[in-house]
């Protein structure tokens, strides 16, 4: 007979079982969701090497390196502006405009639908470095449900890559049903493929209209799309590893939390490496806090506040910066 604490109808036990999941499970679509997954990190990976190959035979053309680094701006920061500070963490208000703008650009990155990622990452926050983060370079739930701690090698790989290629997805009714119900956004989320192809195509059509030739068009294809998603790709994931694994925590943000101020993450993705400051104020519009803490997303909420094209943009107070801090002196 079955104890009281036993019984699958005690209240508590009915709780837990209420408790919405943070992952969704289908069987049938989760291989899909695995291929899918390879495909984003091998296609801008292959490009890459192609880029680089051609480049050493043939050289390369001044207007695709151009490319490249226009993309990668536009790109980069439309992901750390628009998905993440704006979007994500509603630290700033802009124009719809403005935010649908930014929202196809950073579709444009290939890192995912942005409802996927915008729950994704507020799940992140939520369960930062415990078995529900879905990229702690410390700790994982593996494919049985179990907590699993993971060495420095097998946890970047995990954060870097393997977390891209894990079947399940996000619950996102649980975390981002505000996205769903903007229909702009909605928009956005479901014609991904398209915005991720034009993104590609763009450069292309521009290089080859520039150089007058097909190697143009190539060329433009090569570094203005795949070579800059590559690094795109390089500079979000290296927040997730890097960027919880190795810099100093000033701040205290919770027993699991490991997040840490990355100083060469923060110049690769536009100011997100400063993920202890993140994750202490994780609804500032500011990351770098200090004069030295190099956060170009923010000089760009300035210039958009200044310009009155931005509003509500939240700071943390002096006084709960000092209270948060470890040893109210800033590291
Ligand atoms: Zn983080
Ligand atoms: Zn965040």
């Amino acid at each position: 007979m079955k104890s009281a604490e036993e019984d699958s109808t005690t209240t508590s036990s009915i709780r837990e079982q209420a408790k919405p999941s943070v992952t969704v499970r289908n069987t049938r679509l989760d291989p899909l969701q695995k291929a899918f997954g390879m495909a984003t990190i091998l296609v801008p990976t292959l490009g890459t090497v192609l880029a680089i190959v051609l480049a050493v035979v043939y050289g390369v053309d001044a207007t695709a390196l151009w490319l490249c680094g226009i993309m990668f701006v536009l790109t980069n920061l439309a992901l750390e502006f628009g998905f993440h500070r704006n979007l994500a963490h509603k630290a700033v208000t802009t124009y719809p405009v403005i935010k649908y703008f930014f929202a196809v650009a950073g579709s444009m990155a290939g890192t995912g639908r942005i409802l996927f990622w915008i729950a994704n990452h507020r799940r992140h926050h939520i369960h930062s470095d415990e078995a529900d983060d879905p990229h702690s370079p410390h700790v994982k739930r593996n494919a049985a449900g179990d907590v699993e701690k993971m060495n420095l090698a097998q946890g970047l790989w995990h954060a870097h890559y393997g977390h891209v290629l894990t079947g399940n997805q996000v619950n996102c009714t649980l975390f981002a049903s505000d996205i769903n119900r903007d229909q702009g956004l909605k928009w956005i989320n479901d014609n991904y493929i398209p915005i991720v192809f034009t993104g590609l195509l763009m450069p292309a059509v521009i290089g080859g209209a520039i150089e007058g030739s097909w190697m143009g068009f190539l060329t433009g294809f090569l570094w203005g799309g795949l070579v800059r998603m590559f690094l795109v790709h390089q500079s979000t994931w290296g927040l997730a590893s890097y960027s919880h694994r190795f810099g100093p925590s000033p701040f205290n943000t919770g027993e699991h939390d490991q997040s840490s101020n990355n100083v060469w993450v923060a110049i690769a993705s536009f100011g997100s490496g400063w993920q202890n400051n993140h994750h202490a104020f994780p609804t500032s519009a500011f990351l770098g806090l200090k004069w030295y803490q190099i956060d170009m997303t923010a000089w760009f909420i300035v210039l958009l506040e200044k310009l009155g094209l931005a509003w509500n943009v939240k700071r943390p107070s002096k006084a709960q910066i000092k209270e948060k801090l470890k040893d109210s002196v800033m590291v």
